[in-house]
């Protein structure tokens, strides 16, 4: 019986070998296309940046995040959560990653020159690949210079496996960006590993509630009760609490019953094209 449960288990894994292969290969192969035209859409201008409004507990506009789009020739729009990983393992996310740094500090310059938008923050997405490279500090740095917005507009949106392994070189990278003005949100906050030691030790502005605990905030007392505690923790580090992927006011009634007075997600606004000024000739 034992010899047959064998049999059977290696005839399993032949065929699963065999059923797995060719499924393998495609997604291989996709990757593969996916990263030969994503390295022409930034010569190509496929790339485009949305933005999503950020409010307070009044509904006014803080900030946008910046969210990249892509928009291939064949495909058409391509949501990042496919071409960013693949952007991350080839590492063409150092060019993108410099290409979406670029457009937001053109955007909060654009903002800059009229007084209902100068205040406002743009939040860039920044990939764990990207913050470690050797010249991501000084790119930004000399993106400041070359601009003329207020750095404290800028805002970096980092994530939890920044503050899991080497603290130290994350910590000395956002220490030189924060004293310039740079501010720094840890995404998806919950989700990952972080201890909570480090977020004291770093110079960190916002915690972003992850939207997976904002979805059952009405029915769910697990979540209501993360949404307090990271409420709870924010106010004691002295950090902003922003909560993601707010779709309903009863959601946004309850988060405000909650503490958090800082909201994003489609109730608010949905991402949208980054509204340019034409330049006049
Ligand atoms: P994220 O930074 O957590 O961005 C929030 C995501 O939630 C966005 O998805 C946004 O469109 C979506 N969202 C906003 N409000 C709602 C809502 O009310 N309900 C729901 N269900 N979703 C909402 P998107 O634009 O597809 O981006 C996905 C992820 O891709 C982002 O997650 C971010 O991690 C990454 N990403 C986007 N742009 C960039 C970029 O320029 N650089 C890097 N490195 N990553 C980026
Ligand atoms: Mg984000
Ligand atoms: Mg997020
Ligand atoms: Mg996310």
């Amino acid at each position: 019986r034992a010899e047959l449960a064998m049999y059977e288990a290696k005839q399993r894994g032949r065929n699963n070998l065999q059923f797995f292969n060719p499924i393998m290969q495609a997604e291989a192969s996709r990757r593969a296309s996916i990263e030969a035209d994503l390295r022409k859409a930034i010569e190509l201008d496929q790339l485009q940046l949305h933005v999503q409004p950020q409010v307070d507990h009044t509904g006014r506009i803080l900030g946008m995040e910046a969210l990249l789009r892509w928009t291939h020739p064949d495909e058409g729009l391509i949501p990042p959560g496919s071409f960013i990983p693949i952007a991350e393992s080839s590492g063409l996310i150092i060019s993108l990653g410099e290409w979406v740094l670029r457009e937001a500090c053109t955007l909060l310059d654009e903002w800059a020159q009229s007084p209902e938008t100068a205040d406002r923050t743009l939040a860039v997405n920044i990939s764990p690949k990207q913050f470690r490279h050797p010249g991501f500090v000084q790119t930004v740095l000399t993106l400041l210079d070359e601009s003329h917005f207020d750095p404290r507009r800028l805002e970096l949106e980092l994530t939890e496996s920044l503050l899991v392994e080497d603290v130290q070189d994350t910590a000395e990278r956002m220490r030189i960006l924060g004293e310039r003005g740079v501010r720094f949100s840890l995404d998806d906050f919950g989700t990952g590993y972080a201890s909570l030691g480090y977020l004291k030790r770093l110079p960190l502005f916002q915690l972003k509630i992850d939207q997976s605990f904002v979805r059952d905030v009405l029915t769910d007392p697990n979540d209501m009760a993360i949404v307090s505690t990271i409420v709870a923790l924010g106010n004691s580090l002295d950090l902003r609490v922003i909560a993601e992927g707010v779709e309903t006011e009863a959601q946004r009634d309850r988060l405000l019953q909650l503490g958090c007075l800082f909201y994003q997600g489609y109730y608010f606004g949905r991402p949208a094209p980054a509204v340019r000024r034409v330049a006049s000739a």
